[in-house]
């Protein structure tokens, strides 16, 4: 095995830790007395708002019509605002992120965008907390509607030592393009001008550009096969695993979710999945919540990635 193909396997690698999707049982403490609000199976988010949301008015809050079409996102100075900010803004009541301020910025601003996107008319999830098992970078646990990130582990694999690493070998790479050889250089110039989060998303550009030849050698015969949909947006973390919950949200019931999945598995429909992006060839749930990421980040997905998209009930843009 030659340096570049362990280069390559690494890169494919943390694309799937970033964006993984837990399905697994899990209890969070400070999530034990939390009724998950019951959903039931819609084809469309204008149902689940037609919906009564009994948890939101026991608290007090305004009824979901009274939410304004959009809010201007203001950053926190400290963890109480942010908390403050999910509450009053998002809806949001059990915000946890530890003492991760700029996660906790970084979290508000994206599922901000969400909602500016769908006027106000789109659910959040009822909690955020800290993925404190190191489990993937961020992860949706449906069983108790929440998001999970993982703090430490963002500040530990997303470093810019990763991105520098990488940049004399992308540059040279036959797919990089425009955007992110601007980037790059942007990088090389003022590598502190980008957090956590931008470098996310740069790696993410420099795994979807490795990941271009393995498509390519896969399905030499589709026409479409350019990189960067899932890339361009340091909110492109928040956009996938907010991708997971609303696809939970829309399909509701769990029986028929299986179904789906199953179904999606027999449909040879891998070469129109790998045109989003590699990550998004695992299966229906990362299928879904990649091409998500890609309308958030206004990008032009192609028509057949988009009936395939449609036919499984993804979540359409407003
Ligand atoms: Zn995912």
């Amino acid at each position: 095995m030659n340096g570049k193909v362990k280069l390559l396997i690494g890169a494919v690698g943390l694309a799937t830790v970033a964006t993984g999707i837990y399905l697994g049982k899990k209890t969070l403490p400070e999530l034990s007395n939390y009724k998950r609000t019951t959903i039931p199976s819609a084809l469309n988010t204008d149902s689940i708002f037609s919906c009564p949301h009994s948890d939101e008015q026991s608290l007090g809050w305004p009824l979901l019509e009274d939410r304004p079409e959009s809010i201007t996102f203001v950053k926190a100075k400290n963890m109480k605002q942010a908390k403050q900010y999910a509450a009053k803004n998002l809806r949001i009541y059990n915000f946890d992120l530890g003492n991760d301020l700029e996660l906790a910025n970084y979290v508000n601003e994206g599922l901000t965008n969400i909602y500016n996107k769908y006027k106000g008319k789109t659910p959040m999830p009822q909690n955020i907390a800290l993925d404190l098992n190191d489990k993937a970078e961020a992860y949706y646990d449906d069983k108790t509607d929440t998001l999970l990130f993982n703090s430490e582990g963002l500040s530990r694999l997303v470093t810019k030592k990763r991105v520098s690493d990488n940049i004399e070998r992308i540059k040279k790479h036959p797919d990089a393009y425009g955007a992110i050889l601007t980037k790059l250089d942007e990088f090389t110039k003022n590598p502190n001008a980008f957090d956590r989060f931008d470098c996310l998303d740069l790696y993410d550009m420099i795994v979807d550009i490795e990941c271009l030849n393995h498509r390519k050698k896969f399905y030499p015969n589709d026409t479409y096969m350019e990189p960067g949909l899932t890339s361009g947006s340091k909110f492109g973390l928040v956009y996938h695993e907010y991708g997971h919950v609303l696809y939970y949200k829309i399909i509701g019931d769990s029986k028929r979710l299986k179904s789906l999945v199953a179904d999606m598995e027999k449909s040879g429909t891998n070469n129109i999945r790998c045109k989003v992006s590699c990550y998004a060839s695992k299966n229906l749930h990362e299928f879904i919540a990649e091409t998500f990421r890609a309308l958030m980040n206004g990008k032009k997905v192609p028509k057949d990635v988009m009936e395939l998209y449609k036919k499984y009930n993804g979540p359409q843009m407003p």
